[in-house]
C-alpha cells in the first residue's frame, strides 16, 4: 500500500509524458494521411492540369485520384513533410495541455495547503480568543480590587491627614500628602486599565447628552489640592460649544490623564490650560490640552499613544498606559487625538464629533 502510494506520483508522470509521445504519432499519420491527400486535392482543383500527370484519373474519378495519388512511393517525401508538421503541431498541443495539467496540480495542492492551514489558523485564532478574554477578565478582576485598595489607602491618608495633631507635624503631614498622592495617581491608572479592557470588550461606550463647560469643570476639579489647582486654568471658548453626545466617565478621565500629565511631566512652574471649541468644520469638538513645560522629544511623538510603549526618553516609572488610554476613548467616540509641540511646552487636542449618526450608534453599548 504505502509502495503504490509512493510510486502514483512517478506513475502519473509516466503515464503523462507517455501521451505526449501519442499526440506526436497521430500527429504525424493525420498530417500524412489527411492534410497530405487534403493538399493533393486542393493542388488538383487550383491546376487541373496536375489530374492530367495522374495515372488512372480517369478511372478512379478525379478526388479519389488524388487521394490515391498521395499516398504513391514518388510522394514519399512529400508525405512525410505534412507528417512532420502534424506531429510538431500536435506534440506543441500536447505539451501545453501537460504544462496546464502540471500547473492544474500545483496549484491544487496549493489550495489543499492552503485550507489545510486555514483550518489551523482557526484553531489557533480561537484558542487566542479564548486567551485574551481570560486575560481580560483576570485584568478585570486585578484592576477592580487594586482600586478598592488604593482608594482605602486614599481616603485613610485624607483623614489621618484632616486630624490636627498629625496635620501640624511637618514631617508626617508630607509622608500623608505623598501617599494619598501615590494612591490617587495608582488609582487613575488602574482605572485607565479598567476602562481599556471594558472598552476591548464592549466596542463602543454608551453616551449622553453633556455640557462641554460642565465636563471641562468637573475634569479640573479632580485636581482638588491647592497645590496643583492653581496651576491649571480654564479658557473661555469652551463656553460657545454646543451640547455633545459622549460617554461622561470616559471624556473626564481622558481630560483627567492629560491634565495630570501636563503637571506630572513638568517643572512645578508649568501651567497648564484646557479649553474647548467648535472645529473650523463645525463637525466636531476639539478638546485642548495646553502646557508651557519642557514640551516632548519629536522622536518620542510618534510612540507616545502605543500601549506600554517603552521609550527611555519617557519619564522614569511611566506606565505608557495614559495616553494609549486617551485614544482608546477618543477612538471609540470615533474622534482623533494626537500632540504637537508649542514654541513653549506642547499641546494635546483631541476631538469628539458632533454628527449624530455615530452617536446614535454608540447607545446601543453600556461600559
Ligand atoms: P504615564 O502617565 O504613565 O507616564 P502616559 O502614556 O500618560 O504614561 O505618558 C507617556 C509619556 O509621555 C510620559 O512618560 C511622558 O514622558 C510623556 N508626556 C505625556 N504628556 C506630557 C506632557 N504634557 N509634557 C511632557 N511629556 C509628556
Amino acid at each position: 500500500m504505502i509502495a503504490a502510494n509512493a510510486a502514483a506520483p512517478f506513475l502519473k508522470f509516466h503515464r503523462r509524458w507517455r501521451r505526449l509521445g501519442w499526440h506526436a504519432v497521430t500527429g504525424f499519420l493525420f498530417g500524412y494521411v489527411v492534410l497530405h491527400s487534403l493538399s493533393m486535392l486542393i493542388f488538383q482543383w487550383l491546376d487541373p492540369r496536375m489530374a492530367e500527370a495522374m495515372p488512372n484519373h480517369r478511372a478512379a474519378g478525379s478526388l479519389l485520384a488524388a487521394a490515391v495519388h498521395s499516398f504513391q512511393p514518388d510522394m514519399l517525401p512529400m508525405g512525410l513533410v505534412f507528417g512532420l508538421v502534424g506531429a510538431a503541431i500536435a506534440t506543441f498541443y500536447g505539451y501545453h495541455r501537460l504544462a496546464v495539467s502540471f500547473q492544474r496540480d500545483r496549484l491544487a495542492q496549493e489550495l489543499a495547503r492552503n485550507e489545510k492551514l486555514r483550518g489551523e489558523l482557526a484553531v489557533q485564532n480561537e484558542e487566542l480568543a479564548a486567551l485574551e478574554l481570560a486575560n481580560r477578565r483576570t485584568t478585570q478582576f486585578m484592576a477592580h480590587d487594586f482600586k478598592t485598595a488604593l482608594n482605602c489607602v486614599g481616603g485613610f491618608a485624607g483623614q489621618l491627614l484632616a486630624k490636627p495633631g498629625l496635620r501640624d507635624d511637618r514631617e508626617v503631614a508630607e509622608a500623608l500628602t505623598c501617599i494619598r498622592r501615590q494612591a490617587h495617581r495608582m488609582t487613575g491608572a488602574v482605572l485607565d486599565l479598567l476602562q481599556l479592557a471594558r472598552m476591548g470588550e464592549k466596542g463602543k461606550p454608551s453616551v449622553q447628552r453633556l455640557s462641554v463647560t460642565e465636563v471641562l469643570h468637573e475634569a479640573v476639579g479632580d485636581f482638588s489640592l491647592p497645590a496643583h489647582a492653581a496651576r491649571i486654568g480654564l479658557g473661555d471658548r469652551h463656553r460657545r460649544c454646543p451640547p455633545l453626545c459622549a460617554n461622561r466617565d470616559l471624556l473626564r478621565r481622558v481630560l483627567c490623564n492629560l491634565v495630570s500629565n501636563a503637571i506630572k511631566h513638568n517643572g512645578p512652574n508649568t501651567r497648564v490650560c484646557v479649553d474647548a471649541e467648535v472645529s473650523e468644520s463645525g463637525r466636531e469638538v476639539l478638546f485642548s490640552c495646553r502646557d508651557d513645560g519642557a514640551g516632548i522629544p519629536p522622536e518620542v511623538l510618534p510612540l507616545l499613544f502605543r500601549k506600554f510603549a517603552p521609550a527611555k526618553e519617557f519619564s522614569h516609572g511611566s506606565s505608557g498606559l495614559g495616553l494609549a488610554f486617551c485614544k482608546a476613548a477618543v477612538e471609540a467616540h470615533w474622534g482623533r487625538i494626537w500632540c504637537e509641540n508649542l514654541p513653549q511646552g506642547s499641546q494635546f487636542c483631541f476631538t469628539i464629533p458632533l454628527d449624530k449618526e455615530h452617536s446614535h450608534d454608540q447607545c446601543i453599548y453600556d461600559i
